[in-house]
């Protein structure tokens, strides 16, 4: 079944972000937009002019689709992933770009398949160290070294630094320059000071060493220029989501990538007094109509967000009433609604950021965007 629904935008005053597109929308579509997505990237190159940059394509690309993003990003130096079988599918879908598992690699078997695929790794251990020294190798493999300089998540210590950093810069399997590198715990935040001591342990460690140095996500990016070195490593901002607490993605000159839509499969009335969805949890305070939309937390919209959460139809943002169910919500259109079966909604994106849907679900953009599930079927612009 597939509907062709035109979206409109006549309520100009409100809303002239909203595109006036057609879209094909069945139930739940996440529409990929390459144009935002390249002037992401252009507003990256703009802030770090001389830095390269290696694009975040973890989880999916951020649930964009990590092939769609790797193809629309012809401009990025490399990509990283999470995991090994992440980066086997972009070389599956003809990436030939460099790709760094930003874990590294989790078994020793595993460094043949980095080798034979021209994977880069990143060695944060001891056990990586010993496994890439002992490995038989054909080509040297290209390695970043993490440090730990406060996040105490993955790294080295940096009393262990110059004793990985001699054994790996000594070991034939590995390629020169190494890219040595640190994450930071509180970019998000520019009156932190745990951000600028963690740049001034890195620079401190690795002054002077002829090799290259990448610290900055998209927050350091955003806000810390003294993390940018030779090498950024941006998500989030990629996709249009701000990264930072106190910034929104138009202060930042970021465009939403992803639009999630669905369409309008029922519209009712109920009176004052009445109740809707599971629960009961939500009443009517006067006469009304609902709304139901064909999306749910089985496509990956969170089941948290509370009464209020908005929602983008027809020009004007109607707030979500009721529980989230798992292939429907609930809308409040109000007494004198002109909606129409088959009408597209807005959940996140042009004109709706996904960072307040977040903030009503209580949680992060990260974690609705790499939700989205199977069934949202992804169209790209
Ligand atoms: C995920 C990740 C990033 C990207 O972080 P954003 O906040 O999405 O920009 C950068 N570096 C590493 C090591 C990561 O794991």
């Amino acid at each position: 079944m597939t509907v062709t629904a035109i979206v409109k935008s006549d309520n100009a005053t409100s809303l002239s972000a909203e595109p006036e597109c057609e879209t094909k929308v069945t139930t739940a579509t996440a529409v990929i937009d390459r144009d935002a997505l390249n002037s992401n990237f252009a507003t990256i190159k703009k802030l770090a002019p001389h830095s390269k940059v290696l694009a975040v394509l973890k989880a999916n690309g951020y649930g964009h689709g990590m092939a769609t993003i790797a193809k629309a990003l012809p401009q990025a130096d490399a990509f990283g992933v999470a995991r090994i079988d992440e980066a086997l599918s972009l070389r599956a879908e003809g990436v030939t770009k460099p790709i760094v598992l930003l874990e590294g690699f989790f078994a020793p078997e595993e460094i043949n398949i980095l080798a034979v695929n021209n994977l880069q790794t990143i060695v944060h251990n001891q056990a990586q160290l010993d496994a890439i020294c002992q490995a038989k190798l054909d080509e040297p493999l290209k390695v970043w070294l993490k440090i730990d300089t406060g996040m105490h998540r993955l790294g080295i210590a940096p009393e262990q630094f110059q004793h990985f950093y001699q054994t790996l810069s000594a070991q034939p399997n590995v390629q020169k320059p190494i890219v040595l590198m640190s994450h930071m715990g509180c970019a998000d935040d520019t009156d932190n000071q745990f951000s600028g001591e963690q740049i001034a342990q890195f620079d401190q460690l690795t002054a002077g060493l002829a090799e290259e140095r990448s610290m900055a996500n998209s927050a350091g990016i955003c806000a810390w220029p003294n993390s940018h070195y030779q090498w950024l490593r941006p998500g989030l901002m990629l996709y249009g989501v701000s990264p930072m607490l106190k910034q929104n993605a138009t202060e930042l000159a970021i465009k939403p990538v992803m639009t999630l839509k669905a369409s309008v499969i029922a519209i009712r009335q109920v009176k004052a007094g009445e109740t809707v969805g599971y629960g009961a949890a939500w009443q009517a305070q006067q006469d009304t109509h609902i709304g139901v939309i064909a999306i749910g937390y089985g496509d990956g919209y969170p089941r948290h967000a509370g009464n209020g959460t908005p929602v983008l139809l027809n020009g004007r943002r109607v707030p979500l009433v009721g529980r989230v169910s798992m292939d429907m919500i609930t809308v409040d259109l109000g007494p004198n609604a002109n909606d129409q079966l088959g009408d597209v909604a807005t959940l996140w994106g042009q004109g709706l950021p996904v960072e307040e849907i977040a903030e009503h679900a209580g949680t992060i953009p990260y974690e609705l965007l790499c939700n989205i599930t199977r069934r949202v079927q992804m169209l790209t612009n």
